[in-house]
C-alpha cells in the first residue's frame, strides 16, 4: 500500500513486557499493530557493530519495516572551531556507516544550537558546514543515505521550520524531518486548527517543492512546554497536552503524502503510532474514492 508509513522511535515498554529484548525482534511486535516503520537511536553515540546491524537489517527487510536512524544529539552545525567541525563530521560518518549496515534509508539529525550568536550567524555557519559534510559523505561512499534535519523544540536551538527548509534547499537530497510536537512547543501551543497544520505543509511545499514535502519525515507526540519551548514528550493518554494528530491526518490523506511518521510518545510509542495510523486510514477512507490514499495516492 502506498501512503504514509507509521512506527515507533525505539523499543516501547510493551515490547519489553512481551518478553522481547533485541531490536531485530521489533518486526514481531510491530506486525500485529500493522506498523511498518521504525527509528533506531544513535542519540547517545554510535556503538552498534556490523554484525548486530546485519541482524537488524535482515529482520527489518523480512518484516517490510522501513528503517531510519537518529544521529547523535552531539551534532551541532553552528560551530566555527576546526576541532568541533571535525567532530561533527565524525558523527555523520559514523552514523552513515552504521545506518547503511542496518539497511536504514534515512538519518535524522538535530541541526544545532544558536546559543549567544544571532540566528543569521548560526545559519552562516551551518549552511557551508552541512554542504561540506555532504561532500565528505559522498566521498566516503555513503551517498545512498538520506539525511533529514529536524525541527527543534527549544527556542534557543537552531532548527525552526524556516531554518530547516533553508537547510534542505542546500541539497535536493535532504528531506525535512518535521517534529510537530517541537513546532507546537516552540510556538507555545501553535498547532491547533487544521489551518495551523496546513500552514506548515504549505511552507514545506513552497520551500522544498511538493515532491520532497510529500516524502517528509515526521516525529509526532504530545508535548509539554514552557516559555523556552519544549519541556518533555508525553503519551496520547495524557490528553491535557497537544498537539492533536487528527487535523494532520486529514491533510496527509487529502494531499496524498507518503510521509514516514515516527511516534515519540514516552513508553507507548508503538501503540500511539498504531492509533495515528488508524486515524489516518479513517481519513483516507473518508476521501472521495479516486483520491483514497488507501488505494493509490494522487497528487492534488
Ligand atoms: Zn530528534
Amino acid at each position: 500500500m502506498a501512503g504514509c508509513r507509521f512506527g515507533p522511535a525505539g523499543n516501547c515498554d510493551g515490547f519489553y513486557a512481551a518478553g522481547y529484548r533485541r531490536t531485530e525482534q521489533e518486526p514481531l511486535y510491530l506486525k500485529p499493530l500493522a506498523l511498518d516503520a521504525f527509528e533506531y537511536s544513535f542519540g547517545r553515540g554510535v556503538t552498534l557493530g556490523e554484525e548486530a546491524a546485519g541482524r537488524i537489517r535482515k529482520a527489518m527487510e523480512e518484516g517490510g519495516i522501513a528503517l531510519s536512524v537518529h544521529a547523535p544529539y552531539f551534532i551541532n552545525l553552528c560551530v566555527e572551531d576546526a576541532g568541533r567541525v571535525e567532530k561533527n563530521l565524525g558523527y555523520f560518518l559514523k552514523t552513515a556507516r552504521a545506518a547503511l549496515w542496518m539497511g536504514a534509508s534515512r538519518a535524522v539529525f538535530h541541526p544545532g544550537a544558536v546559543t549567544k550568536m544571532s540566528r543569521e550567524r548560526a545559519m552562516e555557519l551551518a549552511a557551508p558546514l552541512l554542504k561540506k559534510i555532504l561532500f565528505e559523505l559522498d566521498a566516503a561512499g555513503f551517498g545512498a543515505l538520506t539525511f533529514c534535519p529536524e525541527t527543534m523544540g527549544k527556542i534557543n536551538q537552531f532548527g525552526d521550520l524556516t531554518e530547516v527548509i533553508a537547510l534542505c534547499r542546500l541539497d535536493e537530497r535532504l528531506i525535512p524531518a518535521v517534529d510537530f510536537a517541537h513546532l507546537h512547543a516552540r510556538g507555545r501551543g501553535a498547532l491547533n486548527t487544521p489551518e495551523d497544520f496546513a500552514a506548515v505543509l504549505d511552507a514545506l511545499e513552497n520551500g522544498v517543492g511538493q515532491e520532497r514535502a510529500r516524502k517528509m519525515h515526521v516525529h509526532f507526540s504530545r508535548i509539554e512546554f514552557t516559555a523556552m519551548g519544549e519541556k518533555r514528550h508525553h503519551t496520547f493518554a495524557e490528553r491535557e497536552y497537544g498537539p492533536e494528530f487528527a487535523p494532520l491526518s486529514r491533510l496527509l490523506a487529502e494531499r496524498g503524502y507518503e510521509a514516514r511518521i515516527i511516534c515519540e510518545s514516552a513508553g507507548t510509542q508503538a501503540e500511539d503510532a498504531a492509533a495515528m495510523k488508524e486515524q489516518y486510514l479513517q481519513a483516507c477512507a473518508a476521501l472521495p474514492a479516486m483520491n483514497g490514499c488507501a488505494q493509490e495516492p494522487k497528487v492534488l
